[in-house]
């Protein structure tokens, strides 16, 4: 499949931070996306959850199956709009990996730990992840990925840290757009959860038909499959309208992206970068229907009191933990332990807090429940 012009061709790449010879038998993206699948961090997203805390249910997603969905979207689009389909791969399946335990819940709480330490921010720690955490290779810390896999994991950054970010941060205070890759993966992103989150949040029965069907985007495929399956059982009717979901903003984005390059022409990824605005995105009128989706969920299922109760246990244990290994930094595993003493060396408290961070963070849900108890049930074994 031939590339526009336009696309991240892996021969063009800024290359990685560490030089290395050129793979065999795979682009520099594709090299990429398989550091991602063989990283531990990857492999934690199935015990990591979004909106639902992992014990819950099978059927829920994880941050693992929320993942392939947004790489297998951000694939679909980047064929039809002929640009990097493995570069989107790659960005996508990375997009999670500084996730906290208990999703939103848990980034909130440890953000409000880290306050005076600089802040946590899920998006940075997903790059910190890449960058430094993950340790697999003889020659360098991290995975080591291309600049345009990095640059796709961060999303947005403050300004504050862009400027501590080098080469890339150097977009945020340009006000320059990433390639159309990452502008892809972002957006396949919010596909991917408007559209599970419907799923989720009607299986768990928190939200019910009823109360989607005032939302248009949701009615619109609703009644469309209604009119043409009339006996249809109930639960195949969701599922045939929450396919139907994805595939219609799915259409929309490559048409009105389409659209968009045809009327810019940009010769290169250069001047995608250096354009005014990101060039893929919806129609202003999928945009106003996708925001009043979002709206509804986050009234109705994501501030939904069950999941409040959930959300407010999550986050007393990630601040319960962080405060345990705050105050004794001996109740670490020894390989943190050591990390929080070389970080407090460098950088005293703050160091040692972003220690306490890396480890409070890449804990699953599971792993912190245990942790929990074992740090403050007497009667457990730690
Ligand atoms: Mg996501």
């Amino acid at each position: 499949m031939t590339l526009a012009s336009y696309a991240a061709h892996p021969e063009q790449s800024r290359g990685r931070r560490h030089a290395e010879a050129a793979p065999s038998y795979r682009s520099e993206f594709q090299r990429d996306r398989d550091r991602i699948i063989h990283s531990a961090a990857f492999r934690r997203l199935e015990y990591k959850t979004q909106v639902f805390v992992n014990h819950e249910g099978d059927m829920f997603r994880t941050r693992l199956t929320h993942s392939i969905e947004v790489a297998q979207i951000a694939r679909s689009v980047a064929r039809a709009l002929a640009l990097n389909e493995d570069l989107v791969e790659a960005i996508a399946l990375a997009h999670d990996l500084g996730h906290t335990p208990f999703g939103h819940a848990g980034q909130d709480a440890l953000n409000d730990c880290m306050r005076e330490f600089g802040g946590f921010e899920h998006n940075l720690q997903s790059l910190r992840v890449v960058d430094e955490l993950e340790e697999r290779y003889a020659g360098f810390v991290g995975l080591n990925l291309t600049f345009e896999t990095r640059e796709g994991i961060l999303k947005h950054c403050s300004l504050t840290k862009a400027k501590e970010l080098g080469e890339l941060g150097l977009r945020f205070l340009h006000k320059h757009q990433p390639s159309l890759e990452a502008q892809l993966a972002n957006l396949a992103d919010e596909v991917a959860y408007n559209s599970h989150d419907v799923d989720d949040g009607l299986r768990s029965g928190l939200i019910s038909l009823e109360q989607l069907n005032a939302v248009e985007l949701f009615h619109a495929q609703y009644a469309e499959v209604l009119h043409a399956h009339p006996a249809l059982a109930e639960r195949r009717a969701v599922h045939e309208t929450v396919r139907r979901l994805i595939n219609r903003q799915i259409v929309d984005l490559v048409e009105t992206s389409r659209a968009a390059l045809n009327a810019a022409s940009p010769a290169d990824i250069d001047a995608v970068r250096v354009h005014s605005e990101p060039l893929i995105g919806f129609s202003p009128e999928m945009r106003r229907q996708g925001l009043e989706l979002k709206r509804f969920l986050r009234e109705h299922l994501y501030r939904h009191f069950r999941v409040t109760r959930m959300t407010t246990k999550a986050a007393r244990t990630v601040r319960a933990l962080f405060e345990a290994f705050m105050v004794e930094p001996g109740l670490l595993p020894p390989e943190f332990a050591a990390r929080a003493t070389t970080l407090e060396h460098e950088t005293g408290k703050s160091g040692r807090s972003r220690a306490v961070a890396d480890y409070v963070a890449g804990m699953t849900d599971r792993y912190a429940i245990t942790e929990y108890h074992r740090l403050f049930d007497p009667a457990e074994s730690s």
